[in-house]
């Protein structure tokens, strides 16, 4: 009789061992998961929860109409009618005057090393078509006569430029459409979901299992391997490098998609890539352009004042610079030499 007792109880312990460990380790949820070919870049999601399908399908539709608004190449995009207004105000959609306010805001903030309206420029070398060139100065010169980022307004949703002037939000729209993404993962119910926009990408909270995201940054002197990975929950990850969009000349020399508003050829500062870690996509796409053409220097000065975002900096001679809000959350994997940027 005992004995059953005890028999019985150990069955009640392993059965409530069981149930303990089943509420430590819930069963691993499946994700659900979507490919889109849009913007010119492939783009991958990936959602967890109920409502994951939905916000799927929702996010894909969205993607489409930011794009079909924004496109510098689609003739009816609000971009190709303010770019076609010839100095008059143009009506368009809450997306287009927000990322064209932003664009305004960050020249500001940047000191002009984010211009929207460098677009021009970025299409006589070819960047925009792959149609590749060295365009010779005069030609230059005379382009960036009418690159303007001071000059560009919005007033509500009416968004006007100079009349010989174009814009393009190839910096900005990838980070918005991360946040809009993550948005529409929120309102579905989507707990945990993960995008992959080029080089941009964007997590709703952490993995489905509690424990962080990790996402590996290229080494930009060999794309095809990572140099570090870094650990992340409810952020975005954005990089700019000079491996993506590039072309040898000629002479020799690599060019590089990141234009310099400051004489019109690929920034060439010191710096070869720029990955920006914070909770808003479109500020890290906008900051890893801009800090990409501050260069080596001024980017570390904006960096210590703008203690907001993270970044992990390279430089052209194969340094690896972090902010030391990272110390905790980067694994460095190659073998680049590292250095801490300080800050208050
Ligand atoms: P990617 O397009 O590869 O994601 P970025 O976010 O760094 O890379 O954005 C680069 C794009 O931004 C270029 O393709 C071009 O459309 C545009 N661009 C290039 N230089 C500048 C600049 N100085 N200011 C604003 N936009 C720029
Ligand atoms: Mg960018």
């Amino acid at each position: 009789m005992k004995h059953h007792k005890f028999a019985a109880f150990l069955a009640a312990a392993a059965l409530l061992a069981a149930l303990t460990s089943c509420a430590a380790e819930p069963a691993p949820q499946t994700a659900s998961e979507r490919d889109v070919f849009a913007m010119d870049t492939f783009m991958t999601m990936k959602a967890y929860g109920d409502g994951a399908d939905k916000a799927l399908e929702a996010a894909e539709a969205r993607i489409f109409e930011l794009e079909s608004e924004l496109s510098v190449t689609e003739a009816d995009s609000d971009i190709s009618r303010i770019n076609s207004a010839k100095g008059a105000a143009v009506e368009v959609s809450p997306d287009t005057a927000l990322l064209v306010g932003a664009g305004a805001q960050y020249w500001q903030d940047t000191a002009g090393a984010l211009d929207i309206s460098v677009y021009p420029v970025l299409r006589e070398w070819g960047f925009t078509t792959g149609e590749y060139k060295v365009p010779d100065s005069s030609t230059i010169a005379k382009l960036l006569k009418n690159v303007c980022g001071g000059e560009i307004s919005v007033s509500g949703s009416t968004v006007q430029i100079p009349a010989d002037s174009e814009i393009d939000l190839g910096a900005l729209a990838k980070g918005y459409t991360g946040d809009e993404i993550m948005a529409i993962f929120r309102e579905n119910g989507v707990s945990s979901g993960l995008v992959s926009l080029g080089g941009n990408v964007q997590a709703l909270g952490s993995k489905p299992d509690g424990s962080d995201w990790r996402i590996g940054i290229k080494d930009p002197f060999s794309p095809d391997e990572n140099m570090c990975v870094v650990s992340i929950a409810d952020k975005a990850v954005v990089t700019s490098g000079n491996y993506e969009r590039c072309f040898e000349a000629d002479d020799g020399k690599v060019y590089w998609h990141i234009i310099d508003p400051a004489d019109g050829c690929p920034a060439d500062n010191g710096l070869v890539s720029v990955t920006i870690i914070g909770s808003k996509g479109l500020q890290c796409d906008a900051l890893s352009t801009a800090l990409f053409v501050m260069g080596t220097d001024k980017a570390q000065t904006y960096l210590a004042d703008h203690t907001d975002v993270e970044a992990v900096l390279v430089t052209d001679d194969g340094r690896l610079l972090y902010t030391d809000g990272l110390r905790e959350k980067l694994d460095i994997t190659g073998d680049m030499p590292s250095e801490v940027i300080a800050r208050d």
